[in-house]
């Protein structure tokens, strides 16, 4: 009733201005004047399920172009195929001189993990910095694009690794949940004690939020640590609550996944530890690199938003890989370049017809 009342008001011309996600893009609009699509790299503008798949960017230009208006796609870190449009010349570039409340970009390194020791994913040039930053009074921010407790659950002895029933991902350790889950299906299982298989002691491999929280708070004793993924925050009110622990200063350190990056503001973070840079650089979707060059850009610019400019560490073991909010477009290029198979201006999906054969592997 609320839609259909919003709709009229659009439809009417009494609203001048319509706001509105994904599907706003349909807005009857009666006399429209522009059309502006902010942060329009966002993987969300793409509608993926049910029978109509869109990308409510790509409506937005088209439908911009139909009505003879202006559109604006707004963006710190432009989708490849935008920048394509920019090369090409069909889309003019607007830069935005000054930065909202910052003064100076955060400085941005690589710290190399084939030269420096690591203890559950931290290494040393990274712990040695959160001291400095902490002891300065300020906040530090960890990011690791995984949740859980651990990626593999692992038989040292027989090489078992707990496999999803429901389909070919492997299970994710929960620990506190005592539950094995599939981040890919949805699927649950208990979490073992032993190998099903042999009946060796089995062994959590890897790194997620839950297990870099307890790190943490090892390495940093009485260090207040406040976490954010979706297995601790469920309910909209536990996101404003752990958000509030951490703009009073009573958390210290944040770890957290994509979520911290989702334009919240800490303006007394003044570090940023990017844990798992190398993950998104070798996965079957060729759209993992660019999203992973965004995701760094976009978390780095959580740091230093107050009066205090901003650092940020990214771990990594190609630190040859260029990686500066600085040289964005450079990024996704350098990026993306390797990967012939990568359409770099548009993309459309072909579905073996039905009841035809279907070839994986
Ligand atoms: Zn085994
Ligand atoms: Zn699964």
């Amino acid at each position: 009733r609320e839609r259909l009342l919003a709709w009229r008001e659009a439809f009417s011309g009494r609203a001048r201005v319509v706001l509105g996600t994904r599907s706003a893009v349909f807005a009857p609009v009666s006399n429209l004047g522009i059309i502006i699509v902010d942060e329009e790299h966002d993987a969300s503008y793409k509608q993926h399920d049910g029978g109509f798949r869109y990308s409510a960017r790509d409506l937005a230009v088209m439908r911009a172009r139909g009505a003879n208006v202006p559109v604006v796609l707004g963006s710190a870190t432009p989708a490849i195929e935008t920048l394509h449009n920019l090369d090409s010349g069909r889309y003019t570039r607007l830069t935005l001189t000054r930065r909202a409340m910052r003064a100076a970009p955060p400085r941005l390194s690589l710290i190399d993990l084939r030269a420096h020791a690591q203890s559950g994913g931290l290494s040393t040039p990274a712990v040695q910095a959160m001291t400095a930053h902490l002891a300065a009074g300020a906040q530090v921010l960890v990011f690791i694009n995984r949740r859980g407790y651990a990626p593999t659950l692992l038989c040292t002895a027989c090489g078992w690794i707990a496999p999803c029933t429901e389909c070919d991902a492997r299970l994710t350790v929960h620990l506190a949940a005592r539950a094995l889950r599939c981040h890919h299906c949805g699927a649950d299982a208990p979490l073992p004690q032993r190998c099903p298989q042999c009946g060796f002691a089995v062994k959590a491999v890897g790194q997620g939020t839950e297990r870099v929280e307890e790190t943490l708070t090892s390495v940093f004793p009485g260090v207040p640590v406040v976490r954010l993924d979706r297995d601790v925050i469920r309910r909209p009110g536990e996101l404003e609550q752990a958000m509030h622990r951490i703009a009073s200063g009573e958390g210290r350190i944040v770890i957290g996944t994509q979520m911290v990056t989702k334009g919240h503001d800490f303006p007394n973070v003044t570090l940023v530890v990017v844990l798992n840079a190398d993950q998104g650089l070798f996965s079957s979707d060729f759209r993992a690199p660019e999203r992973l060059a965004q995701m760094i850009v976009q978390v780095a610019g959580r740091s230093g938003r107050g009066e205090r400019p901003g650092e940020v560490l990214v771990q990594t073991e190609f630190p040859s890989i260029p990686c500066s909010p600085a040289c964005w477009p450079r990024v996704t290029r350098a990026l993306r370049a390797p990967r012939c198979g990568a359409p770099r201006s548009g993309l459309a999906p072909v579905q073996p017809p039905r009841g035809g054969a279907r070839l994986s592997g």
